[in-house]
Formats: structure tokens, C-alpha cells, sequence
């Protein structure tokens, strides 16, 4: 399986190229060049498969370019014996009614869906490396795990170093996937006013000799558009090069992280099936609570592999850019970003929604190229008919306001005593719409992409502000939210409730802050240079 950019301007990448790259070098996304299919007879073998054997045989059919032994090292590492999952199956599937299963997919480090991709994707990249500094040695049978020797010649010696600007959870789990990763250094900004305490702490404490993570002064926006300023300075990029660095970023557009996102779609059908919920060829539904379109885009190439899927519905919050374009064919960014209790999903700019309109287009790189020079110039743009309704003929839409998603949280826990996080509720709240609207009663898989507790105030809020309406509780009973801390929260949550809290949440308020450097805006790129050459910086 080769590559090529959703812009025209590459064609045959090799999968390690795709992933070493991350976006091509004409602005464009890279997508595979060819059509993997699974038939029904190959669904029934894999359908009997745990998730480390499915990941490799899906895998195997993405990733071109690497052996057998690379792909096993890869899904060993992400999901098997040297797995960061809490448990032998990451993504459960948990049947809640007769049409609706929630998967889970916050049973990894960081307790977000990040985590199922993330813990991939550097060992894809490790591999990749070590394929291009050695061309010749990569074979079956060769160590794949990509260890540095030592002895190796400076001339193959580039190492990738990984910048990310975070709101909170990606970065986090980008640590969490490449710590201690061989030739690779990441080095994360946040906004050092933008984050939740828990979140904070999650990042100060990270631990790993590969790592550094530095406070901007300023919001997002300042600390991504000083990360998007170092990738696009070109004096900067080559000095890096001649140091030994190639850039390179973890965000959600590249291939080496929707492939593993791809495989969690067929787990939970076939989850089903085993549970004999359905019979292998039923349809399914899935409802994904969608952000930069990463997660759902998986789906989408899930069922273009063959996986039964009826209807692709898409959960917005208040920033519905993504779910108003599915209705209406116009992508408008230019609106009021609006900051909610499902912050992972604030978004004005859906990158992956690239790459479906050009595969539903037809591949048409000249349109594609049109639509994304108008979102860049404009701020929006308007697809044709056709491919509005050829999107329209699977993906379903809608949003969910603010006070719905908390409803949905006290629903949930009142009617199943299951709790839910703010995101997890966006989709929820938009799956009852659909079936109000539809009355499609086909079952239906939920992703639950977040842990409760990694939110635990609004879920707290959700989950007491219920308890007060409730016959017999007084209002002595029912914490005060609003001046209590996240960390006391967590536990509260935790006791009322009596769900276990992940243990990555735990005990983090005690750990030491083994990062606490501060930047201002202007000055990313020596915190940049400190840390790659080591040098004595401000971030210690
Ligand atoms: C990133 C994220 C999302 C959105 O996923 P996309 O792939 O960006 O659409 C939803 N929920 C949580 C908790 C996330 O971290």
C-alpha cells in the first residue's frame, strides 16, 4: 500500500514516509492509494481475533513497507504484554439497552481515546526511522525495535523531534506514546492559563528522558500559532536538520494515527457479534462525538473495508461547524468559537473533513485543493450537491447545547447508573435525536471517548445537581462543587457514585512537577534549541 496527497501533489509515498512526514508537502493529507476490502469470509476469521491479532492483520493491509515482525512489535508495544492498557481488551464494549452498547475507549495512560492511537503511533515511527537510516538491513527477522546502537554513522543519525501545541488532552497523551521512544524528543507547549488542574498536574508530572513540556504565556491560540511558526520557518527547520532533527508533529492528521483508530470499529462490531447482540453482515450504527474529525473519519474507513455500518452519526457541541456542513453542504468557520464542558471537541477547523470530501468527490484533487485555498482564504466553503448527498447517504448530524449534555450526564447515571464524561454525553444527547427524528432502531455503538473523571466538575455538577432534585435529598447532602478542588472532587465523585477512578488520575496532586518552565510567546524556539541540544534552559 502506497500514499498520496488529497492536493495531488504526491503520489507512492511508502506508509514510514506518510507517518516520518506526517502531512504532505503540498499542504495536502495523506491518503492510501488503493482500496483495502475485507469480504465476508475474511470478517467471519476475524471476527474470532483479540484486539492485538485484529490490529496486526488490519495493519499488515495499511502499512505497506513494513515486515511482519515490525507490525507484530508495533501492536506488542500499543496493546499486547508491554500494553499501557488497564486491561486485556482497551476498548469494552458495554451493552447498556437492546439497541445501544457504549465502547470505552479511555482505558489507556492519559484515560482519553487519544491513548488507542497515540500508544501506536511512535512505535510506527520508530520503525519508520530505522527503516530510512537503514535502508538495506530492514527484513523480516531483524530486531524492529528500532534501538539505538550506537555505533551507528552520524550521516543516518536524524532524529525526529515532535513539537505539539495542547489544550489539554492530546498533548498529554503524546507523551504518554512517546516516552522514552529510541531517536525521537517531544517537546509540548501549553497554555499556561488554558488548562483544567487536572490536566496541569497530568503534564508537570510527566516523567521520561525524551520529554519536556513548557508554559506559554498566553492562550491556544498563542501557543499553536508559535508551534505552526517553527514548523513554517524554513531557516529554522534546515539549522534543526543540520543539527540532526527533522520536526515533525503527532496531531490527528496523520495516517499512523487514524490506521489504529480503524481497528476499534471492527472490535466493537465483532464484540457484538460474539455477544450475540447481532449475527455477522447485521448493520450497525455508530454515534462519535466529533472535534477535528479524526475519530469518525476512522469509521468511515472501517466500513469502506466492508464493515456492516448503517449510519455514521456525527456529535457536535456548541461549535457545530462539522454537523452544520453535513446539513447543509456550506463549511463556515467564521462564527464565534465557544468555549464548552467538552473542550477536546471546541473546534472551528475540522482537518480530517479533507480527506472524506476528497474520497466521496471522487478523488477529485482539483476540487479538494479549490475547497481548502477558500477555507483558507474565506474561512468557508461549499461543496456541490453531489457530494453533499453522497456524504448525506451515510453521516447523520446534530449537536447538543450545554445544558443538554449535563441532562444527558444525570440521564445516564439516574436510568443506568453509568457514568459518562461531557463528551461522551454530546453523543449520547445527539443519539436520541436521531432516533426521535429516524426511528431507526438498528443497533447502535456509542465511542465513549473520555473518562468521567478526567472531567470530574462538570460531571460532579451533573450528577449532585440530580441528586438535589431527587425525593428525599436535602440540600445539606449535596456538595457545594464550586468551592471544592479537582482533586477533592475526584474522590467525592468517586465515593457517591462508587466507580473506580483510573489510575493514571490518581494520586497526581502528590507526584513531584518535574516540569515547570514558563515562556513567553516570542521565545518558543530557544526552549526549542535548549532542549534538543540539552543545554542549560529556563524550562529547569
Ligand atoms: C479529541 C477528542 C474528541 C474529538 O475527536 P476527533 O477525532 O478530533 O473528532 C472527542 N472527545 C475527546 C475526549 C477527545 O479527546
Amino acid at each position: 500500500m502506497t500514499y498520496k496527497s488529497t492536493r495531488g501533489g504526491a503520489k507512492g509515498v511508502c506508509f514510514s514516509e506518510a507517518v516520518l512526514k506526517g502531512i504532505a508537502p503540498d499542504g495536502g493529507l495523506f491518503v492510501p492509494e488503493h482500496d483495502v476490502r475485507f469480504d465476508s469470509l475474511e470478517l467471519a476469521e476475524m471476527c474470532g481475533m483479540d484486539y492485538k491479532t485484529l490490529a496486526a492483520h488490519i495493519f499488515k493491509r495499511y502499512a505497506g513497507d513494513f515486515t511482519d515482525a515490525e507490525i507484530e512489535y508495533c501492536v506488542d508495544r500499543a496493546y499486547g504484554s508491554g500494553s499501557r492498557f488497564d486491561a486485556e481488551d482497551p476498548a469494552p464494549v458495554r451493552k447498556l439497552s437492546r439497541n445501544l452498547s457504549i465502547m470505552e475507549l479511555w482505558h489507556g495512560p492519559t484515560a482519553a481515546f487519544k491513548d488507542m492511537a497515540l500508544q501506536a503511533l511512535p512505535a510506527f515511527m520508530s520503525v519508520a526511522l530505522k527503516k530510512r537510516r537503514r535502508p538495506e538491513a530492514v527484513s523480516a527477522g531483524t530486531d524492529a525495535q528500532g534501538a539505538e546502537d550506537g555505533n551507528q554513522s552520524r550521516s543516518y543519525d536524524t532524529k525526529i523531534a515532535i513539537l505539539t501545541a495542547t489544550s489539554g488532552d492530546t498533548g498529554k497523551a503524546a507523551m504518554e506514546g512517546f516516552k522514552d521512544a529510541p531517536g525521537i524528543d517531544i517537546m509540548v507547549f501549553f497554555p499556561e492559563n488554558g488548562v483544567s488542574e487536572m490536566q496541569r498536574r497530568q503534564m508537570q508530572t510527566q516523567e521520561g528522558g525524551n520529554i519536556r513540556v513548557v508554559a506559554v504565556r498566553g492562550n491556544f491560540d498563542d501557543a499553536q500559532t508559535g508551534v505552526k511558526r517553527i514548523f513554517g520557518d524554513d531557516s529554522f527547520r534546515d539549522a534543526m536538520l543540520r543539527e540532526g532533527w527533522q520536526l515533525s508533529s503527532a496531531n490527528s492528521i496523520n495516517f499512523g494515527r487514524l490506521l489504529p483508530q480503524i481497528v476499534y470499529y471492527f472490535h466493537a462490531y465483532f464484540s457484538l457479534v460474539r455477544s450475540e447482540s447481532i449475527t455477522l453482515g447485521t448493520p450497525v450504527n455508530f454515534v462519535v462525538p466529533t472535534g477535528n474529525f479524526g475519530d469518525i473519519l476512522a469509521a468511515y474507513y472501517a466500513y469502506k473495508n466492508g464493515l456492516p455500518v448503517g449510519r455514521l452519526i456525527c456529535a457536535a457541541n456548541s461549535n457545530s461547524v462539522v454537523a452544520d456542513f453535513i446539513n447543509t453542504g456550506f463549511y463556515n468557520a467564521n462564527r464565534e468559537f465557544k468555549v464548552t464542558i467538552s473542550p477536546a471537541m471546541d473546534i472551528l477547523i475540522s482537518s480530517n473533513l479533507e480527506r472524506l470530501i476528497y474520497d466521496v468527490s471522487g478523488e477529485d484533487e482539483k476540487n479538494t485543493s479549490k475547497l481548502m485555498m477558500d477555507l483558507r482564504v474565506n474561512g468557508s466553503y461549499n461543496v456541490d450537491r453531489p457530494v453533499l448527498s453522497g456524504i448525506r447517504s451515510l453521516f447523520w448530524a446534530d449537536k447538543a447545547s450545554e445544558d443538554e449534555t449535563k441532562a444527558t450526564i444525570s440521564d445516564f447515571w439516574n436510568q443506568y447508573r453509568y457514568l459518562v464524561d461531557p463528551h461522551t454525553a454530546v453523543g449520547l444527547n445527539v443519539y436520541d435525536k436521531y432516533v426521535i427524528s429516524t426511528g431507526d432502531l438498528t443497533p447502535t455503538v456509542a465511542v465513549s471517548t473520555a473518562s468521567p473523571f478526567k472531567f470530574n466538575r462538570s460531571v460532579a455538577e451533573a450528577v449532585f445537581s440530580s441528586a438535589k432534585g431527587a425525593a428525599g435529598a436535602s440540600a445539606a447532602d449535596v456538595p457545594d462543587t464550586d468551592n471544592i478542588s479537582e482533586f477533592t472532587l475526584l474522590s467525592l465523585l468517586s465515593e457517591t457514585t462508587g466507580c473506580a477512578i483510573p489510575a493514571p488520575l490518581q494520586g497526581l496532586n502528590k507526584k513531584p512537577l518535574l516540569h515547570t518552565g514558563v515562556c513567553d510567546k516570542d521565545k518558543m524556539e530557544d526552549e526549542v534549541l535548549a532542549f534538543l541540544r540539552r543545554e542549560d534552559q529556563s524550562a529547569k
